[in-house]
């Protein structure tokens, strides 16, 4: 993390800067970056360079969409300015490239303000055709895409299907106090995807709603025994985000223990497909 600018509402940050290190920098400012990738782990030049997607994507686009310039490290050992009007074919190109093009070292992003929480709404549908049209008029409706459903406003929009027929949307929107409602945590004994079909109303502080994945990542705490109850009491909380969590599936990578013990019990080889 190099630099935030609080006048200009932009940040400088190195290509292998996680978001978690992103986050704390611009919050520290009461700015966030206008996308904010699930997984703590996950890197600005990775989301522009392999694209992203979040729940502020359907008013802000993908996160490569708030990159104004960046230094490139091309093949012939250059580093090159890319913005709109320098290189723009490069600049153009860069996002899925994939590293292809050359190594984003530097990167200049746009943030925007926020607020201490985000009150979300779980709204519940029984045919993704109705959620699926609930998506499309809060996204598409209007002057101002997104700006309310049901009369309330709309700043966050993601989905959750447990099944064909129960399936969320969770709606958010910012929020300067905490009204009649204590801010949720998802860190301890709770678990955030269940929460949604427990309760139709929460609030999460800023930081708590941008991370709300990380600590149970979903398909990925699950199968390493971390949401059970009492594995989850033996497991420090401080462990229990995704960068462990990746660490874990690189040693089974390694190793295959979980593999050996499936095959002795007569289980099928498991693929991981993400
Ligand atoms: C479990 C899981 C959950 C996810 N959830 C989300 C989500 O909620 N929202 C979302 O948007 N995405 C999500 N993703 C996808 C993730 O954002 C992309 O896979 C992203 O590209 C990963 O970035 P990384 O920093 O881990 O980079 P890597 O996986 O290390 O790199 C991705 C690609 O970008 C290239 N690259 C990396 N850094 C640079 C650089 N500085 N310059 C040039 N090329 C570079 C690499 O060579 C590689 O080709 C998820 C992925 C996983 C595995």
């Amino acid at each position: 993390m190099l630099d935030v600018d609080p006048v200009a509402r932009t940040a400088d940050v190195q290509g292998m800067c996680t978001y978690e290190r992103l986050v704390d920098a611009t919050l520290a400012h009461g700015l966030m970056p206008l996308v904010v990738p699930q997984l703590k782990t996950i890197t600005l030049g990775g989301a522009v360079t392999g694209l992203g997607i979040e729940s502020t994507s359907f008013r802000n686009g993908l996160p490569h969409e708030s990159v104004t310039k960046l230094d490139v490290l091309t093949g012939d050992g250059r580093i090159v300015t890319a913005s709109a009007t320098e290189h723009a074919d490069l600049f153009a190109a860069f996002p899925n490239s994939y590293g292809s093009l050359g190594y984003a070292v530097r990167l200049r992003i746009e943030l925007e303000p926020v607020q201490p929480y985000v009150a979300l709404r779980h709204v519940r549908f029984d045919s993704l055709d109705g959620l699926a049209a609930a998506v499309e008029s809060i996204c598409m409706g209007g002057e101002q895409p997104g700006r309310e459903h049901d009369g309330e406003p709309v700043h966050f929009v993601d989905g959750v299907m447990f099944s064909p027929d129960e399936s969320y949307l969770t709606l958010g929107h910012w929020s300067a106090d905490a009204g009649p409602l204590r801010p949720s945590n998802y860190t301890g004994d709770q678990i955030y995807y269940r929460s949604i079909r427990d309760r139709s109303r929460d609030l999460l502080t800023v930081r708590d709603y941008l991370w709300r994945w990380d600590t149970d990542w979903f398909w990925c705490s699950a199968a390493l025994g971390a949401q059970h109850p009492v594995a989850r009491r033996l497991w420090p909380v401080r462990y229990r985000r995704s960068d462990v969590y990746h660490r874990l599936v690189a040693l089974e990578n390694r190793w295959g223990a979980m593999a050996r013990l499936d095959r002795l019990r007569g289980r099928p080889a498991r693929e991981r497909v993400v």
